[in-house]
């Protein structure tokens, strides 16, 4: 069965979908909606992210599951070592082998309630997301997928010390690295330039976020640590009583970032969806139509 690595080592870009986990039935329905129109462009593979805690883990469980088991779909479990034992992560990872998953993305993850709150390893777990990487190796072929940050990690001192950590995860096995959302191409290539001029050539996949909405968009950016660009809070602003427009907007801002990277030699695009589909389609839409994606 291949895996992302495969796909990725045979020089075809990819491209990929990231959902959350939904609080709902009408949040399932409509992820589910997004799911479907999604399928027939046949994406490299699709992604849920993995829950602050409690309920929310096990609905990434189980929609990752039915993902793999009740869609033509490839999906990437995203997995975090917070608050769980070494042996509680080994039994979710042998979960998703036993659906068929055989992809996961091993992170980290932040402390709950408060991303920015000092940083607690459970008692018998992980520390930091190269062991996750390290465990999920041992346990099986899968094809293994890390962050990465354009505009280094918050917590990081300085770049040097963010680029050593990031080469730590692909020594320690990972396969390719998605990148946390960022507005400027500038910082994606020289966060590439960093990690090749330390002797490591994982590729590295931009994520994509469709800025459509200013509000949230802000929001975003300020969890994430993201700078957003205050040409484009501007032009979203103006437009924030009118959504056509700010789709509009923000869906030719990420195109042309999207096409840009493409041009720069990015290995694929991660789109997030928020669970809807509708921007990160047009984007795709649009630069399929400006270039020939070659599609696994
Ligand atoms: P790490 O690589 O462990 O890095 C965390 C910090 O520790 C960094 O500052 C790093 O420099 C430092 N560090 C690393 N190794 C060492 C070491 N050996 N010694 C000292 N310091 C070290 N969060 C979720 O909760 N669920 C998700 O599904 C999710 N999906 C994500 C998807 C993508 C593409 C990205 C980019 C992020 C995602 N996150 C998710 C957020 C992520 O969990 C946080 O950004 C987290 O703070 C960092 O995770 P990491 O895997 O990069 O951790």
């Amino acid at each position: 069965m291949t895996t992302v690595r495969d796909i990725l080592a045979s020089g075809t870009r990819t491209f990929s979908f990231e959902f959350f986990p939904p609080k709902s039935e009408a949040g399932e329905r409509t992820l589910w909606q997004a799911i479907r129109r999604l399928e027939p462009l046949s994406p490299t593979f699709v992604s849920v992210t993995y829950g602050a805690g409690g309920s929310s883990r096990d609905r990434t469980v189980e929609m990752t599951k039915r993902i793999a088991t009740q869609t033509t779909l490839r999906p990437v479990a995203h997995l975090t070592a917070v608050g769980h034992s070494v042996a509680e992560l080994r039994r979710i990872i042998g979960q998703y082998a036993d659906a068929g998953v055989r992809d996961v993305l091993a992170l980290r993850g932040d402390p709950p309630g408060d991303p920015n709150a000092p940083w607690v390893p459970h008692p018998d777990g992980l520390t930091h997301a190269h062991e996750l990487v390290t465990l999920v190796r041992g346990l099986g072929d899968f094809g293994i997928g890390v962050a990465a940050f354009p505009e280094k990690h918050p917590r990081s001192p300085d770049w040097d010390t963010d680029i050593r950590h990031l080469v730590a995860k692909c020594r320690a096995g990972a396969d390719y690295a998605i990148t946390q959302m960022f507005f400027d191409v500038e910082d994606y290539l020289r966060l590439r330039d960093r990690v090749a001029a330390a002797g490591c050539d994982t590729p590295i996949i931009p994520e994509i976020m469709p800025a459509t909405d200013v509000r949230q968009i802000r929001r975003f950016a300020e969890l994430s640590g993201a700078r957003f660009p205050a040409e484009l809070a501007h032009r979203l602003e103006a437009a924030k009583d009118d959504r056509a427009e700010g789709h509009r907007v923000g869906v030719a801002h990420a195109t042309a970032m999207a096409a840009r990277l493409l041009d720069e030699g990015a290995p694929g695009l991660h789109y997030i969806t928020l669970n809807k589909s509708l921007a990160a389609l047009d984007i795709h839409r649009n630069v399929l139509s400006s270039r020939s994606l070659r599609v696994s």
